[in-house]
This record gives C-alpha cells, sequence and structure tokens, in this order.
C-alpha cells in the first residue's frame, strides 16, 4: 500500500502562482480534502497579509479581493464565465464554497449580511430590464483580519509560501520557472508536475506574453464598448434606493448594452490611460469632505459578430482621441477623449483637478466613430430620460472600453490548457471578473485534482489486487 501511495497524483507538487482570490481558494480546497500541504506552493509578487500595505491593492495575500469592496455577487451572470464550464447548479455550488470559506475565516461572521432585490420597479419598465442577483457583504475592513486568519490556515497545513517573488517566465515544455526577488533572478528546474495559473489582473501582461509565446489558442470575445454618462444624482434616487449599484439592461439582436459600475454620493469620473489613449471610469470616494451628490455609471454595449473586436475597439478608441483629431488648436491643446453634454460643463476629479476630456459641442466625432452603434446609446439615454427625467442636465465622457483579453482556450472539465493539460488557468486570468467567480475556479480546478488522484489510486489498487 505504501509503495503505491507513493505512485499516486496525492504527491504531485502543485504550484500556485498568484495569492489571490483564485489561488487561495484551490489551496484551501486541497488541504481541506487531506492533500498533503507541503506539495503546495503557492508564489505571489507581493506581500504577505501582516506586511501588505493599504496601498498595495492588487498584489499579496487574497490579490485584488484583499483590499476590495468586499462585495461577493451570488449570481452566474455576474462576474465572469463558470456555469458555461461547470453547469449552472455546480457553479452556485462552487460560489456558495467560496462564500462559506470568506465566512469561515472572518473574525465576526455574524455581521455579513445579504442584499437580494426582488422585484423589478414598474417605473422602469417597459425600457429597461434590471439584473437583479443577491449580494453577501463581508465588509471591506474585515478583510485584512480575513487574509491574516486564512494565511494562518494554510501554513498550519503545511502549505509553502514564496512572497515578493515574481514569476517573469514558464516553460510549459520543460517545467522550468524564471522568477525574481528583489533584483536576483533565479531559475526553477523541474519546478512543478500541476501548476494552476492565478495572476489576476495584475498579471495580465504576463499571461499575455505566455499566450503569445506558446501561441495558446483563444476563445472569440465580443467587444465592449460605450461612454461614461453623469449626471447629478437625485434624478436615479428612487433607483438607487432599491439597488446601489444597479444593472439596468437592454437587448436587442447583436446588440445588448448594460449599465455599468455606478457611482454614486461622492462619485468621479476616472481617466483610464490603456495603450495610450485615453478612455473613462468612474469610482466613489468614501468620506463626506468628497461628496457631490454625483452618480456616474458605463453605458456599455456588448457588440456580438465583429471581426476582429480587439482591432475594432481600439480603432473607435482612437478616433475619440482629440490629440489625434484634425479639430482646430483649441480643441486638440486639452486631449484626452470626448465630453459632450446639452447643458453642463466638464467635471473635476476628487483631487478637484479638471478631468482630461474636450468638450464638443455636437455629437459629430461620437457619430463618426461609433458609426451605427451611437445610436444604440443615445437612444439608451433618452429612454432613461423618459424614466428620470433629467431633460438637459447630463453629461456623458467618451469613450469607456473594456478591453477584454484573449481568454485562452481550456478544457471546460478541469479549466487545463488544452495544449498543456498540467496548467490550468483561474480566475481573472481566465477572463473573471469578481471574487465569487473567481475563488470558484480554483475550487473546481482543486476539486478536479483530487479527483483524478482517487481514480489514480483506485485504479492503482485494482491493478495490483
Ligand atoms: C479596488 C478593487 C475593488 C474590487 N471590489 C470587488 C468587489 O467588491 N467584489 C468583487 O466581486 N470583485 C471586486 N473586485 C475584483 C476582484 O477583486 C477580482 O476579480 C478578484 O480578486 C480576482 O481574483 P484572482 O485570484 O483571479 O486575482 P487577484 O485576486 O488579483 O490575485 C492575483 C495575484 O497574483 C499575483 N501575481 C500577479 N502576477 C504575478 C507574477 N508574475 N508572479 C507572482 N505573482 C503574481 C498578484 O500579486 C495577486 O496577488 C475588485 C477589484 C479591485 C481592484
Amino acid at each position: 500500500m505504501e509503495q503505491i501511495k507513493q505512485q499516486t497524483d496525492m504527491d504531485k507538487r502543485i504550484l500556485i502562482i498568484g495569492a489571490g482570490v483564485a489561488g487561495i481558494n484551490a489551496a484551501t480546497k486541497l488541504v481541506d480534502n487531506g492533500y498533503p500541504g507541503e506539495l503546495i506552493t503557492v508564489i505571489d509578487r507581493g506581500n504577505d497579509p501582516h506586511n501588505r500595505l493599504p496601498e498595495e491593492v492588487m498584489t499579496g495575500m487574497l490579490g485584488a479581493g484583499g483590499w476590495s469592496d468586499g462585495k461577493l455577487t451570488y449570481h452566474t451572470a455576474i462576474g465572469g464565465q463558470l456555469s458555461k464550464y461547470c453547469g449552472e447548479e455546480k457553479a452556485m455550488q462552487l460560489m456558495d464554497q467560496v462564500i462559506s470559506n470568506f465566512r469561515r475565516f472572518h473574525p465576526k461572521p455574524e455581521e455579513i449580511f445579504m442584499s437580494d432585490p426582488q422585484e423589478e420597479p414598474e417605473f422602469i419598465k417597459p425600457y429597461f430590464g434590471l439584473r437583479m442577483f443577491p449580494v453577501w457583504h463581508i465588509g471591506s475592513n474585515y478583510l485584512h483580519e480575513i487574509a491574516k486568519t486564512w494565511y494562518q490556515y494554510l501554513v498550519d497545513k503545511g502549505v509553502n509560501f514564496s512572497w515578493n517573488t515574481t514569476i517573469t517566465d514558464i516553460d510549459f515544455q520543460d517545467l522550468i520557472i524564471k522568477y525574481k526577488q528583489g533584483e536576483d533572478e533565479f531559475v526553477a528546474l523541474n519546478a512543478y508536475d500541476k501548476l494552476i495559473f492565478a495572476v489576476g489582473k495584475s498579471g495580465i501582461d504576463f499571461a499575455q506574453q505566455l499566450s503569445d509565446t506558446y501561441k495558446l489558442p483563444t476563445e472569440p470575445k465580443s467587444v465592449q464598448i460605450g461612454v461614461r454618462f453623469e449626471a447629478p444624482q437625485k434624478y436615479f434616487q428612487k433607483l438607487i434606493d432599491i439597488s446601489y449599484d444597479f444593472k439596468l439592461y437592454q437587448k436587442f439582436d447583436n446588440v445588448s448594452l448594460r449599465s455599468f459600475c455606478t457611482n454614486n454620493n461622492a462619485a468621479y469620473v476616472a481617466v483610464e490611460e490603456t495603450y495610450g489613449d485615453v478612455s473613462y471610469n468612474g469610482h466613489a470616494k468614501k468620506g463626506e469632505e468628497f461628496r457631490n451628490d454625483m452618480t456616474n455609471f458605463g453605458i456599455l454595449m456588448e457588440i456580438k459578430g465583429i471581426e476582429d473586436p480587439f482591432k475594432w475597439s481600439r480603432d473607435v478608441v482612437q478616433k475619440c482621441q482629440t490629440l489625434k483629431l484634425d479639430l482646430g488648436a483649441d480643441w486638440s491643446e486639452h486631449g484626452g477623449g470626448l465630453y459632450y453634454s446639452p447643458s453642463r460643463e466638464i467635471s473635476t476629479t476628487s483631487e478637484y483637478a479638471l478631468i482630461k476630456a474636450t468638450k464638443v459641442g455636437d455629437l459629430g466625432v461620437f457619430k463618426n466613430a461609433f458609426g451605427e452603434y451611437a445610436d444604440y446609446i443615445m437612444n439608451f439615454i433618452d429612454n432613461m430620460n423618459s424614466v428620470f427625467n433629467f431633460g438637459d442636465d447630463w453629461g456623458m465622457y467618451i469613450p469607456e472600453v473594456k478591453y477584454l483579453s484573449p481568454e485562452p482556450l481550456v478544457n471546460y472539465h478541469d479549466l487545463s490548457l488544452t495544449t498543456y493539460p498540467n496548467v490550468h488557468f483561474v480566475g481573472d486570468a481566465l477572463s473573471a471578473r469578481g471574487i465569487t467567480v473567481s475563488g470558484a475556479h480554483g475550487i473546481y480546478v482543486a476539486e478536479k485534482l483530487i479527483q483524478h488522484s482517487h481514480l489514480v489510486e483506485l485504479t492503482q489498487l485494482l491493478e495490483t489486487e
């Protein structure tokens, strides 16, 4: 029996790159099921929970989830792909496990609460649908404590952690990894048997680098592009009272539109620079001193059937860059994207600087850039006006864009690369966009690794009998 055990998959070394939500949930599921912690190594470019600083938003124990808003969404249509891989019922079950892990390591689990709007309000009909889904509120103030307790649990189970260690290259063929600690570079040969790649958003460039090197087959992605809408909060208050981060949506044949990432109370439009171009996003500040009683949200279109969505989106974004347009000196000197409003002026950032945008008097440049799709956005705004009656008291920053990085093609049953079956992609690295789905990816892979171990063990046992 002893000899058989040595040959089973329970003896495979599992390397997890990224101590974020996905990686940590995977490690937890493994050790909870008796996988020897000593065979699991978690590497992260950030700090352990005792040394992680508040400004380290994306790296360290629990990754981006560690300093997040702590809102655990509980619906398979929110937060990225999950049921696509494992079916609806299993997806909900996996999300339950993530939520229960946060509860388990929470210092005051009784303070976790769930908001669960039930009915679409009559007043948004017949123009819009409202996406409603339960959200568990962990309390962002507790995440740090959760991270510490969770970490200790894994350390006690024997899991190895390597902090402040950045993986810079992986040789999938020969199982070699290159990594940096400070300025020093190292190479580890025969570094793993199974690899869980969980680098999140902060590792997106690294994921792209690997995808290019290994010419990984990818899933086609749709375009997500639109504008950031801004208006005084009072017009939307009756909807905010029902759902703080409301998600209005409209669906047409090949285009669907939704409001995205709503900010209220102290809501500021934020400039994003991607690939050297300006686009817009928004954020809400905490603290009464920042209150401006504004609401902003993206109006994003998902357009199906565009041949090269990435190139098309970049093209649209570039056509909105005023520095690149021949619009006359008084415009182009401002730079940034476009701002259009029938009555308002450009707002300020939370640091009280003018938002980098150029105000345009008509919709010509916008319509030229977006083509026929500009009408969908204007129609969405007109419909909102019918419901919320904001008249001319609104503005929009153009464009807002989500460049969905190509998603590597994985085997749906265990999220392993179709070309390297011992490498599993999880979390935001596999186009998740939230804590619950990312954690669920991690648990899903861990379950498959455990099942596989038991299967190998059983087969070998039968063979020896
Ligand atoms: C400010 C903010 C607030 C958010 N609020 C919410 C919220 O309330 N609810 C919600 O559902 N989602 C929220 N999100 C999104 C959510 O945090 C992510 O979707 C989730 O954390 C993704 O999990 P992950 O494990 O895939 O990646 P992450 O949690 O980002 O973890 C990835 C880890 O990989 C490490 N890493 C990256 N590259 C390397 C490398 N080369 N070598 C070694 N380590 C590497 C990073 O240090 C990081 O710790 C928020 C995100 C942010 C930034």
